[in-house]
């Protein structure tokens, strides 16, 4: 049973069964939707990043902490949010002050950055895992959806994608060069794109984060929405670090490879000449919202590939 199924068969009917008035979008998104005012929207997610599983034995507590911080707000940037608050629930082996007090740093770095304030949390003694919840802010209904894209909509990712999984063969390397450590900045350093969200809000007909790959992350799209997409794979955004260092393998980890953290929203083909300078900077259309269902991938190597496999915690590795 893969993870997406394990939450349909057992949670989703949890949320059908009960709802409530101001619960206004509950699992399936990238964050839930609550009414909290009449001209507000609080939206809020929870993620957990597992040692051995998110981050490897021993890397930088002051890494751990950014990481598993921005992972979580790049949930709210998926839905045009504002950053409020975050709650944080730490499990670790044993309390080690130095190992605290960097992940300490890392967080109040990373929060400030941000513009999150810490709210409170729980401390348990386990194996090392951090859960960390973030809160944030939309006017009232105009949070972006992953169910809203519809035929004609342009389909556009922002940055570039694979790097982030890229940069796993290199985590050991003693000295990388430049390359390298372009593509680890990637992975340490993930930046959620929270500007370009709000600035699509109200814009956009859908949105996700892309934690686990593109093929699988607009999947959802697709499927929230009841559509599907062309995507032309030569139209892909990829980093000269990425071409250079992976070559054909480069568009493997694109489309497959998770954590870089990017959006894929759809636009509406009459509103994409009028978007903000600063918003089509940072996008690249790649593909089209179509009637037919699923993902049809084509390229500039005639390379068909009609796969949505991403990463799965309980399905099969990539
Ligand atoms: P994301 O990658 O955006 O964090 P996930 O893939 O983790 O989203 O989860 C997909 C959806 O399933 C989300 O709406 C999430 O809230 C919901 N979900 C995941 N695990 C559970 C669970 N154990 N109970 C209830 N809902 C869950
Ligand atoms: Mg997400």
């Amino acid at each position: 049973m893969g993870e997406f199924d394990l939450i349909r068969r057992f949670f989703a009917p949890l949320a059908e069964r009960r709802g409530h008035p101001d619960l206004l979008l509950a699992i399936g998104d990238d964050c839930a939707i609550e009414r909290i005012t009449p001209d507000h929207d609080l939206v809020f997610s929870i993620d957990t990043q597992v040692e051995g599983v998110h981050f490897p034995h021993r890397y930088a507590p002051r890494r751990i902490a950014g990481r598993a911080l921005a992972a979580a707000t790049s949930d709210l940037a998926a839905m045009g949010a504002t950053p409020v608050c975050f709650t944080l629930a730490l499990t670790l082996p044993q309390a080690e002050p130095a190992w605290l007090s960097d992940f300490a740093k890392g967080l109040a770095e990373t929060a400030d950055r941000f513009g999150l304030a810490l709210a409170g949390g729980d401390t348990t003694r386990g194996p090392l895992s951090i859960t960390i919840q973030v809160h944030g802010t939309v006017a009232r209904g105009r949070a972006l959806r992953r169910s809203g894209a519809t035929p004609g909509d342009i389909v556009a990712v922002s940055g570039t994608l694979g790097d982030a999984g890229a940069a796993l063969d290199y985590l050991d390397v003693p000295s990388p060069d430049p390359l390298e450590d372009a593509l680890l900045a990637r992975y340490h350093s993930p930046v959620p794109r929270l500007e370009l969200g709000q600035a699509l809000a109200g814009v956009a007909s859908s949105a996700i984060d892309i934690s686990d790959g593109l093929a699988s992350d607009l999947g959802h799209i697709l499927e929230a929405s009841g559509v599907g997409a062309s995507v032309d794979t030569g139209r892909i955004p990829l980093s000269d670090a990425l071409k250079q260092l992976k070559g054909a393998n480069a568009l493997q980890l694109a489309l497959h490879a998770g954590d870089d953290y990017e959006l894929c929203v759809t636009i509406p083909g009459q509103d994409w000449q009028n978007l903000p300078g600063f918003v089509r900077e940072q996008l690249t259309a790649i593909g089209r919202i179509e009637e037919g269902a699923g993902l049809r991938l084509s390229g500039v190597n005639g390379c068909e590939d009609d796969s949505s496999r991403g990463y799965d915690h309980f399905g099969k590795d990539l």
